[in-house]
């Protein structure tokens, strides 16, 4: 059952990430509202959603499809939905027209499927290239020496609209041994934005989880996607 006290809780947890992010972008020089805040609200149930909703929060991120659906029922258009796990094709049609970011576009055949599927419905969808930068073997992603051609090749579908990278590094105690993750990722932004791709933006860096959104901040991150640190930690059924 969802209390007051878990309601409470919530807009506590996220009074102080939205500190830290403020912190951290002023400390990188940056203005606090050029921060998107994604709040990852897989496994959370409505109510708590309707609690960061009250307190502003705009932007929901979910990794499975089946979930964002249920939610988008509930919700609509009073927020935006992220996409921000491993999207197998076979799925595309039931999300392409309600999502307002793709995170996870890691594989041709992904680019292929959404592209016919934004056409049938005549829409044009902002996603993000994710890369792996980390090289971790379990990791999705495109490795770092292959975005460019990769980014090229999706300049070419008219109905997808590239908006810049996205990037999950490994989970670690201590996020300082990550922040070359996050330094790399923006290197590659600025690399490829400087070729001016056709139809081709890196406008968006989503990088930065609970454990290691400051660090990501500090090197350029513009979108954080943030879960157990608003929500507490994920009980899976
Ligand atoms: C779950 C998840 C997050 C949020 O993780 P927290 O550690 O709970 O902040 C962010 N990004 C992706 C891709 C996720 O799957």
């Amino acid at each position: 059952m969802f209390t007051a006290e878990d309601a409470q809780k919530i807009r506590n947890n996220l009074d102080k990430v939205r500190e830290r992010i403020n912190n951290a972008a002023l400390r990188s020089g940056r203005r606090p509202e050029d921060i998107l805040l994604v709040a990852v609200s897989k496994t959370v149930g409505a109510e708590a959603i309707e609690t960061a909703i009250e307190e502003k929060i705009l932007d929901f991120g979910e990794n499975r499809v089946q979930e964002l659906l249920k939610k988008y029922d509930i919700f609509k258009e009073r927020c935006n939905w992220h996409l921000i796990g491993r999207l197998q094709t076979n799925k595309v049609k039931y999300i392409i027209d309600k999502v307002t970011m793709i995170h996870s576009l890691d594989r041709p055949e992904l680019a292929e499927e959404i592209q016919k599927r934004a056409m049938a419905c005549n829409r044009t969808v902002d996603v993000l290239i994710q890369v792996n930068v980390s090289g971790e073997e379990t990791k999705a992603g495109i490795s770092p020496e292959e975005v460019y051609d990769f980014a090229v090749k999706m300049s070419r579908y008219p109905n997808i609209r590239v908006k810049g990278l996205m990037t999950i590094a490994p989970y670690t105690e201590d996020p300082e041994s990550v922040r070359w993750i996050f330094r790399r990722l923006k290197n590659i932004s600025v690399d490829i934005g400087r070729e001016n791709i056709d139809n081709i933006d890196m406008q968006y860096l989503s990088m930065g989880m609970s454990h290691d959104f400051e660090v990501a901040v500090e090197e350029g991150a513009n979108i954080v996607r943030i879960g157990s640190s608003i929500f507490g930690e994920r009980q899976y059924p």
